[in-house]
């Protein structure tokens, strides 16, 4: 058995980082800028109001309350030239430009309409000036750069793309990422199972996951049992993806046959890595392109896709080797998650839950084998416990967030 860290080198070893294409920002979240995004102008580009109310002369609020002379009302997107003079005030809304000769604004809850004849409004409160003026290059300067490459795109900067008109950015590109599943006992309907079927989890479990990590997922289907069809899995997959994922057919069994049609037509690498579970891996390129054989059982092939594949596929997106992952905090442990030294870390699902205190612990969530996926959905993290880590009730662990 080799250690994790071992396994996972090699992979991120051997996982390039994708080039970059332009995209228009209406794919772009999640995806990493490849080159620094600048403002021209600034935001805002010119002096408006941060609320609904009168745009007036601060000099002349001094001794209020005071009565002035309503000279026009200025909706957001005005764009005409009404002037403020002294004794003057105009209506204006959040968002429009201050105009000419008003230096301050006063909100409208400090307001009221003035009685007697003409348009005119009483002005409660003095105000100094610049009072709820938004200032040209406030948020961004012009010139300024907005976001630096190598930053990930998330939902508040596609607005900000937007707000200084990136409509196309340069980013790395978003990993196309076949899935494959293995097994002449796979069914993929709702039939009813012949006996000694099961249904394909698999490959609905990890194109799943493929989204979640930000990927384009690719379905291969299923490929049976046999050499011929294995291989010709593998190969579409490679002429079509960045980077494949194979499920079943790692192990030591007989038709185990991924390992055989792999080993002829790719460089591959089989690992018994030292965890439990998801021991058995295999990574290696195929025509040039990564492929990832998972193990077959479906808890193994979710915490082998966490450990291994995706940090590889987040480092093929362009994020930086800090940011691969996988995320963990540290919890109290409720239960004793100690194991028998067998010269693994084991991964324990557990299931998490927060004190008074506000301090994070987790518990087992159910059933710890390999093939009991129900109990993996209940489960929040994976605890890390290390061949020879002593965890007792109470103890603190550190937990891989799912
Ligand atoms: P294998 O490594 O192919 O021997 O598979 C190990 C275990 O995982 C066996 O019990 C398989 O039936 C099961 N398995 C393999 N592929 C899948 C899959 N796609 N969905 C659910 N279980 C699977
Ligand atoms: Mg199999």
């Amino acid at each position: 058995m080799i250690p994790l860290a071992e396994a996972r080198a090699y992979v991120l070893a051997r996982a390039e980082t994708l080039p970059a294409e332009r995209v228009g920002i209406e794919r772009a979240l999640g995806l990493v800028l490849a080159e620094p995004v600048c403002s021209a102008e600034p935001i805002p580009a010119f002096a408006n109001t941060a609320m609904d109310g009168y745009a007036l002369q601060a000099a002349d609020t001094r001794d209020a309350p005071v009565t002035l002379e309503v000279v026009g009302t200025i909706g957001a997107g005005y764009d005409g030239d009404l002037q403020v003079g002294a004794g003057q005030a105009a209506r204006i809304m959040t968002g429009a430009p201050i105009p000419d000769g008003a230096d301050a604004v006063v909100k409208v809850e400090l307001t009221s309409p003035a009685a007697g004849s003409g348009d005119r409004v009483n002005v409660e409160a003095s105000v100094k000036p610049g009072n709820h003026i938004r200032h040209p290059g406030e948020d961004v300067a012009a010139g300024e750069t907005v976001l630096e490459a190598g930053t990930t795109v998330t939902p508040g900067r596609v607005g900000l793309l937007a707000a200084v008109g990136a409509y196309e950015v340069a980013a790395y590109r978003r990993p196309r990422v076949g899935v494959l599943s293995t097994g002449d006992e796979l069914a993929d309907s709702a039939a009813p199972l012949r006996r000694g079927q099961i249904r394909d989890t698999n490959r609905r479990t990890l194109l799943s996951l493929v989204a979640e990590a930000g990927c384009d997922g690719v379905d291969l289907g299923i490929a049976r049992d046999q050499p011929e069809d294995i291989e010709r899995a593998f190969r579409a997959g490679v002429a079509d993806c960045d980077a494949v994922l194979s499920s079943g057919g790692v192990s030591m069994g007989d038709f185990d046959y991924v390992k055989v049609v792999l080993d002829q037509i790719g460089d591959m690498r089989w690992m018994q890595i030292a965890i439990k579970p998801a021991k058995p891996f295999a990574f290696g390129l195929v025509e040039g392109t990564p492929v990832f054989g998972l193990p077959g059982n479906p808890v193994s092939s979710m915490v082998s896709f966490e450990l291994l594949a995706k940090p590889a596929l987040r480092a093929m997106a362009g994020f930086a080797p800090a940011d691969l992952g996988p995320a963990t905090v540290r919890a109290v442990s409720d239960d004793d998650l100690g194991h028998r030294p067998d010269g693994k870390t084991h991964y324990v699902r557990v299931a998490a839950t927060r004190d008074d205190q506000g301090v994070m612990h987790v518990a087992r969530s159910g059933g710890q084998g390999s093939h009991q996926l129900a109990a993996m959905t209940r489960a929040d993290g994976l605890a890390v416990v290390p061949d020879e880590a002593v965890v007792n009730a109470g103890d603190p662990v550190e937990v891989i967030v799912l």
